[in-house]
């Protein structure tokens, strides 16, 4: 076994890899970029090497770096994590001849996987079933476009080198083709350096299933069962379980055997998923299901995985590597239970699943019955550089819908302030009637957006909340002390006090008066009675506390950041202005008469022109942002005024990129 490696990614993947690394009594080496100097993988690793600026091209993706890094520290092996260079087959090679183990598959195995037009020809060869379309080199787009008419719309249309969603384009209208076809190749060529395609029918009502693999160098090849990935926005998993809901013993043995087949075509060494698209148009069914194509490294969903088969993946990898054979043969391995995992993104769902950045001001979660892995920690910055993943929450139970609660519970107790997350979209899913039964599929999502992102309105409770901890009520500190649970005291009549806060862009006022059955909270006509039976601050700006409402009790908690506090209440997230009552009256917000850069951003194209009549929804602009393109649409009907933005260039969150002549009423 190797006794030291080194770990070219960051966040939690490098972190998971060094838990298992470290229990194995395996030296660690983290690599990290200028931004990432205080980051909890470098604080985790045993030694740490800088490698660059921010931008993963000059950092992470250096192969150069990361191969002069290994030299320093004389690590034997590199676990690429995923995403970065964990499928470069080039990497691979310039490990090995520098006499560096890649904690993998070959190069040449990358290679047969790494383009999904070849690898799809591949999987032909060796009698995996694939989706049916066009997967020739031919990149004329009147040529795509007849292809694309003989599969029949609608169509997906995939960058052959995409992979994490990008590079996608569905069209279920012919003229809209040439347009999308566009889209993707740019997409291809900005993320992956290649603009070709290849065209698929696209299937209306699919489930993703996805098969864990894993080979070894002893010619040994199994499967680790399934993983359903359906729960997806934008192509991206989002919720992701095992082992998969309705799949019968005898679909599993089909999807695991054709799974190994395609690994034993490339004479797959390490982990890898074979991912399966089924068509449940008419339920599953073990002669419906599709080869998508293989990634070849470990998954992000893997613990899943791990949690129904009570294995370590990276140990297994780490055995593998160092020529091992595999821990366990195919009849060793069975299904204990059921797994969810979550992915908890500093996201803006409503406006569209839009990555989100900030400072992790406040960030609790769930230590109990529940695996979370992640790489942040509170005070942390979400940074435009890097992938916006703040944790992964994994839940299980004995059974899918203990399993589910479980995962309920986690995230209710997950409290993170000062970024926009996808928690609570996270929580409606997994109250979600379709996914809780199991009858979801890879549409659900965006069928039920609206429902799913529906925000809840802060009652009055919520809003006392806010007022209470603006007037500093509620971290009572000890709560057993006569001094902190009634420092309003007067000796007679009632101590009033008044807190200015702000919901939703509007000043709420509350009067908070102190009587001997604890605190009534008005706000408007409204009055909120609330004993405070508990309460702590968590640090300089976070609390919790325990209250007593009227109907009920309930664990509540906040964090103050900037001007903002964000309050977390009964499962709910709730913001409200902090109101400097100095400043009152100042200020005002633009109207819908620009079009702002929602986050920083490259500008790829610029459809707009000044003195053109728009309508509602008109796309405007693409922005790329994160490797991923954003459409930039019209606030409302009207004429642009000025287009204050041109191709190619780089622009901030908030930059004025478009404006419309003002209404006239
Ligand atoms: P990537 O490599 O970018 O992840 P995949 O080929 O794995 O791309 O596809 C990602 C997702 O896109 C799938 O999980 C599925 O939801 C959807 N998808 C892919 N191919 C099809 C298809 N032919 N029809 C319908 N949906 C598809």
């Amino acid at each position: 076994m190797f006794s030291k490696i080194l770990i070219a990614n960051r966040g939690e993947i490098a972190c998971r890899v060094m838990r298992t690394a470290k229990s194995m009594g395996i030296r660690t080496v983290a690599v990290y970029s200028e931004a990432d100097c205080d980051a909890m993988h470098v604080k985790m690793a045993d030694e740490a090497v800088h490698i660059g600026p921010p931008a993963v091209a000059d950092s992470y993706l250096r192969i150069d770096k990361i191969v002069e890094a290994c030299k320093l520290t004389g690590a034997q092996a590199v676990h690429p994590g995923y995403g970065f260079l964990s499928e470069n087959p080039d990497f691979v090679e310039t490990l090995n001849a520098a006499g560096i183990a890649f904690i993998g598959p070959t190069a040449d195995a990358i290679r047969a996987m790494g383009l999904k037009d070849a690898a799809k020809a591949l999987m032909v060869e060796a009698g995996v079933p694939v989706v049916p379309g066009f997967h020739g080199t031919e990149q004329d787009p009147d040529y795509l476009a007849e292809r694309a008419a003989e599969i029949g719309y609608p169509v997906l249309i995939k960058a052959r080198a995409g992979g994490g969603g990008k590079g996608m384009r569905r069209v279920d209208d012919p003229a809209d083709f040439k347009e999308a076809l566009e889209g993707a190749q740019r997409e291809g060529l900005a993320s992956f350096g290649d603009a070709s395609c290849l065209i698929e029918k696209y299937l209306v009502t699919p489930r993703h299933i996805e098969i864990q693999v894993f080979g070894d160098s002893h010619g040994n090849v199994v499967h680790l069962f399934e993983r359903d990935c359906s729960l997806q926005r934008r192509h991206q998993k989002v919720i992701e379980e095992a082992p998969a809901p309705g799949v019968d013993d005898s679909m599993r043995a089909a999807m695991g055997a054709s799974a190994v087949k395609a690994a034993q075509a490339i004479g797959y060494q390490g982990a890898g998923t074979v991912e399966f698209i089924a068509d449940v148009s008419e339920g599953l069914s073990s002669d419906k299901f599709y080869f998508m194509e293989m990634n070849t490294r470990l998954q992000v969903e893997h613990p899943v995985t791990e949690a129904i088969t009570g294995q370590d993946l990276v140990a297994w990898q780490l055995q593998v590597a160092a020529g091992g054979k595999l821990p366990m043969q195919q009849s060793e391995l069975k299904i204990n239970g059921w797994a969810f995992e979550a992915r908890l993104y500093a996201e803006d769902v409503p406006a569209g699943f839009l990555p989100a950045t900030g400072t992790l001001e406040h960030l609790s979660l769930p230590d109990l019955n529940a695996r979370v892995d992640t790489g942040v920690a509170q005070g942390d910055v979400i940074s435009s550089h890097y992938d916006p993943m703040i944790a992964k929450v994994i839940a299980t139970g004995n059974s899918r819908l203990e399993a589910l609660n479980a995962l309920a519970v986690a995230l209710a107790d997950s409290r993170i302030a000062g970024a926009t997350t996808n928690l609570q979209f996270l929580q409606a899913l997994c109250a979600h009637d379709v996914f809780r039964k199991g009858g979801m599929d890879t549409g659900l999502i965006d069928r039920e957006l609206d429902s799913l992102i529906k925000e809840p309105v802060a009652d009055i409770a919520a809003k006392s909340v806010a007022a209470l901890v603006q007037l500093n009520r509620l971290s009572t500190g000890d709560a057993s002390s006569p001094w902190s649970s009634c420092r309003n005291y007067r000796h007679w009549g009632d101590a009033t006090q008044r807190a200015l806060i702000s919901y939703k862009g509007e000043n709420v006022s509350a009067t908070v008066v102190e009587n001997a059955q604890g605190l009534s909270v008005t706000i408007g006509r409204k009055d909120c009675p609330v004993k405070v039976l508990s309460g702590r601050a968590t640090s300089q700006k976070s609390g919790e506390a325990a209250l007593q409402f009227a109907a009920d009790r309930c664990d509540v908690a906040w964090a103050l950041h900037g001007n903002a506090m964000t309050v977390f209440v009964r499962g709910e997230i709730h913001e409200f202005g902090v109101i400097d009552p100095l400043a009152v009256g100042s200020g005002d917000d633009a109207g819908g008469d620009t079009v702002l850069s929602p986050m920083p951003g490259l500008v790829r194209v610029v459809s707009a022109i000044a003195g053109q009549s728009v309508n509602t929804g008109d796309a405007l602009l693409v922005l790329e942002a994160m490797k991923m393109e954003h459409t930039l649409r019209a606030p409302r009907d009207g004429v642009i005024a000025e287009v204050l933005t041109s191709e190619g260039e780089q622009v901030e969150a908030g930059s004025v990129m478009i404006a419309l002549e003002p209404e006239d009423d």
